[in-house]
């Protein structure tokens, strides 16, 4: 049985660890919750609270809703209260949460891999177009989200997607998230292995579990066969990525503890390989790690990164093989080098079964229910029942024979759904921003689609592979620490010492084995109106004056 605060005394496996007695990890004996969400969570299951949304607040409507589902246990399935319209950035930090809550919801469809039919794509879009006024963004981690959702559409919702096998069960929350996986496995010609076994048995094991539904905070996986490196495991609490050991063939090494936020950490490595049939009792391992030895005091600690961060890779794979596991593991190699710079496979390119894969590009992950109805009739039209969405907020359509790809392709650019774009619209990701999140100071989407067609205009011809990723707050849901441009939303006084919209900006960021965080360029802000002009300020000096092979 598991550990909860329920029964402690099922804790598995109890471990005194003295020097961080004050961080309330269960481990230590540390039940008496020692902060508000904590006591939520040791109050009822942020599983429950599904009933109460079907038997209740459905039918009640919004004011029936109690304050620790509205503000927490909702999470557990997908829903947060989005902003309220109208509502500067310069009252985000100074109003009371029920100040910027609006009576809808963004409601979050977990696409675990990326994987989806197009049956399953065809019911997202409907679902847009009936109950989300049409909303329906492909976010950074492969989901998707709506916006404008009703308490009273919930239920439906649900019925409709989980007809078709989609669900929203701790899309949000402090539980396992969605999980990321290789957007070509099975299909690639130069995978290294299909991890499509090991993913459909971890989730499995944890969605829906109430042995992993009260984790510290949240519980972020990635897993992926393909030597491009493409579900970004760098900064993942708990990484599997493809390997072939000397001895022992393809399988996986282990990676914990990364991480962005406010304190970003890269993941380290256990330096243990794994096969395939290993890899759902390892991830297990991980995150009963987590839950038992997690930090729960702060919630500004509460992540795996800061316990990997003290602990170090060695003692966390001793705790993991003597406490978890009972067995060791096997030593093995370090992934090698990406073999591109871009990992999106946006474009053309053929399978290992002689077909061929068309990966495109939605600007800043937008699109909407009518748009992906029509990505799942252009598949069915060539041929395919199967659609990818990527950590880069792009799409891609499997399974086109060859004589169908140009007519695809052709297609898809009708719909503004290139497959060969610019490098800026490849390139570029925003967060959701101040359209529709409680946290954010500024616009990012629109602000990132004028971007792409600035530089496009400005700079026709830069074709290398750059990043420039844009967050509406401090936090780091488009991940700007590892970017070539991170822009961080935040309010400034411009020229004539009015307050506007702009970014501190990060530079130089990458994932893969060059992997760092860009530097914070001291005092470094930019209005949004100039950023066009700083980008290009920027990339022009680079193609003047740049090094044989610098980045
Ligand atoms: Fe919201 Fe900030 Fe995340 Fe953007 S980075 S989605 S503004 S919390």
């Amino acid at each position: 049985m598991a550990a909860t605060p329920q029964n402690p005394s099922a804790a598995t496996p109890r471990r005194k660890v003295s020097r961080h007695r004050g961080e309330g990890q269960w481990a230590a004996g540390h039940f008496t919750p020692l902060n508000g969400n904590e006591q939520f969570k040791k109050d009822d299951d942020g599983l429950n609270v599904r009933t109460r949304i079907e038997t209740i607040y459905s039918k009640r409507g919004f004011d029936s809703i109690d304050p620790n589902d509205l503000r927490g246990r909702m999470r557990w399935w997908g829903l947060y209260t989005q902003r309220r319209p109208g509502i500067d950035g310069g009252k985000t930090a100074v109003l009371e949460p029920e100040e910027l809550d609006d009576e809808y919801f963004m409601l979050r469809v977990r696409v675990d891999g990326g994987q989806l039919t197009t049956e399953q794509l065809r019911v997202i879009g409907e679902v847009s177009q009936e109950f989300a006024r049409g909303t329906a963004d492909i976010t950074d981690r492969q989901n998707v989200q709506y916006h404008w959702i009703r308490i009273e559409d919930v239920p439906a919702i649900w019925q409709r997607l989980e007809a078709v096998g989609l669900s929203t069960v701790t899309a949000c929350g402090d539980t396992p998230r969605v999980m990321i996986g290789s957007p070509v496995a099975g299909i690639a010609e130069d995978e290294i292995i299909d991890a499509t076994p090991a993913l459909e048995e971890m989730k499995r094991r944890v969605l829906n579990n109430p042995a992993y539904s009260n984790l510290p905070r949240k519980f972020k996986t990635a897993i992926s066969g393909s030597p491009v490196l493409d579900v970004v495991h760098e900064i993942n609490d708990v990484a599997f990525v493809g390997v072939r050991h000397p001895e022992h063939g393809p399988g996986f090494d282990v990676w914990v503890g990364g991480g962005l936020s406010t304190n970003p950490k890269l993941g380290v490595r256990l330096g243990a390989w794994v096969s395939m049939d290993e890899v759902p009792d390892v991830y297990e391992g991980v995150i009963s790690i987590f839950r038992d030895h997690g930090y729960r005091r702060l919630r500004t600690r509460a992540r795996l990164k800061f316990l990997v961060a003290d602990w170090g890779p060695e003692k966390f794979r001793q705790i993991l093989e003597d406490d978890y596991l009972g067995r060791k593991l096997t030593d093995g190699p370090a992934p090698d080098e990406p073999v591109s710079r871009w990992r999106d496979h946006v474009g053309v390119h053929r399978q290992k079964d002689g077909r061929f894969y068309v990966g495109f590009a939605p600007r800043v992950g937008r699109v909407d229910g009518t748009v992906l109805t029509k990505i799942a009739d252009l598949a069915q039209e060539h041929g395919s029942s199967r659609v990818r969405t990527t950590v880069e907020q792009k799409m891609i359509i499997l399974d086109v024979e060859e004589g169908r790809v140009d007519s695809l392709v052709e297609s898809l650019a009708a719909l503004d759904l290139t497959a060969t774009p610019s490098t800026f619209r490849r390139g570029t990701m925003a967060c959701t921003g101040i359209e529709f999140c409680k946290l954010a100071i500024v616009e990012t989407k629109a602000r990132g689609s004028a971007l792409i067609d600035e530089l496009e205009r400005r700079l026709p011809d830069f074709d290398e592979p750059l990043t420039i990723n844009l967050n509406g707050c401090p936090n780091a849901c488009a991940r700007i620490q590892v970017a070539d441009f991170g822009l961080k939303g935040q309010l400034m006084t411009d020229d004539r010492g009015e307050q506007v919209e702009g970014y501190q900006v990060h530079l130089g960021g990458a994932l893969g084995l060059e992997a760092g965080f860009g530097r914070k360029v001291r005092g470094l802000k930019v209005t949004s109106d100039a950023l066009p002009d700083y980008i290009e300020r920027v990339l022009r000096r680079y193609q003047a004056e740049r090094e044989e092979g610098e980045r």
